[in-house]
């Protein structure tokens, strides 16, 4: 078993499901202490127990709404406080927000979703640079192949939207944060089975675009269906880790050729 992250400090937004928590858990089982920032509920909470299971005291849950500012500033600063460092940063809570076509969308729908993916991302990152600068580090923001590689998923334009916005302000970032040894790199997964599905809400019928039929939606021809939250976790574990030294502004698609079709 490699060792990736012995002595690391790794804060996870939206570690108590899908992504996120599959991040935290192949991280920890690298030797990561981690951060599991996401809304406090049930799921986070048995995140943390699982990987403290692995190895006692390796998890704390943090109480973090990211788009929370003053929430955001006082989790990074119990961190490292509680873990003595801060070294790797997954930027990757999001929402789907409310599906709708742009005329039925309210501002405060609009807003919801820029909230939690745009805010939420920079809110972060901000708070986090500087203890990151201390030693260098690496950053990784989930955003997506929506609103960058594929736009068939009618409705979602404010999803769409703030995971294009996420990539902008990961290229921004990277070279920003250069000299201090921080990178900066984006993902953008295809279809993942999670729980995301949870926080769609769709305000009525939506006309589906089509597509052909040997490749319904979200089938990727490399799985023959979603990819898996471990699939992530490997590229985010390799973000993180030193064996990327060279890797900043990147952005990854990892999505089984999905975004091709
Ligand atoms: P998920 O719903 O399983 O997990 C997301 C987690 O984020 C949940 O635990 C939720 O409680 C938390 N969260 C939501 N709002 C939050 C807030 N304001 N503050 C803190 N935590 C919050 O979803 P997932 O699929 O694992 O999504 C993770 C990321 O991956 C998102 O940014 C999403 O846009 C992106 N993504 C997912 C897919 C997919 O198909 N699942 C594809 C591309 C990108």
């Amino acid at each position: 078993n490699r060792q990736r992250f012995e002595g690391k400090t790794v804060i996870v937004t939206g570690a108590g499901s899908g992504i996120g928590k599959a991040a935290a858990i192949k991280m920890a089982s690298e030797g990561a202490n981690v951060a599991l920032f996401d809304l406090l509920n049930d799921r986070t909470s048995e995140t943390e127990a699982e990987i403290n299971a692995i190895r006692p005291g390796a998890a704390r849950a943090f109480d973090v709404d990211t788009s929370d500012a003053a929430r955001v500033e006082k989790g990074v600063l119990e961190t490292v406080e509680l873990f003595g460092s801060l070294d790797v940063v997954f930027a990757n809570a999001g929402i789907n927000g409310v599906v709708a076509p742009i005329e039925e969308l309210t501002l405060e729908d609009w807003q919801q979703t820029m909230d939690v993916n745009l805010n939420g991302t920079f809110l972060t990152v901000k708070y986090a640079i500087p203890h990151l600068k201390k030693q260098g580090g690496s950053i990784i923001i989930t955003s997506s192949i929506n609103g960058n590689r594929r736009f068939s998923s009618f409705g979602m334009t404010a999803y769409s939207t703030t995971k294009a916005g996420q990539v902008g302000f990961a290229k921004m970032a990277a070279l920003e944060l250069a000299k201090y040894k921080i990178r900066v790199n984006v993902i953008c997964p295809g279809a993942i089975a999670t729980n995301i599905d949870q926080s769609t809400h769709k305000k009525d019928e939506l006309k589906e675009i089509v597509i052909p039929v040997e490749f319904p939606e979200g089938s990727q021809p490399l799985a023959e269906g979603p990819g898996t939250t471990e699939n992530v976790a490997d590229l985010v574990a390799f973000l993180g880790s030193a064996e990327s030294c060279h890797i900043t502004g990147a952005q990854i698609i990892i999505d089984g050729a999905e975004s091709l079709l």
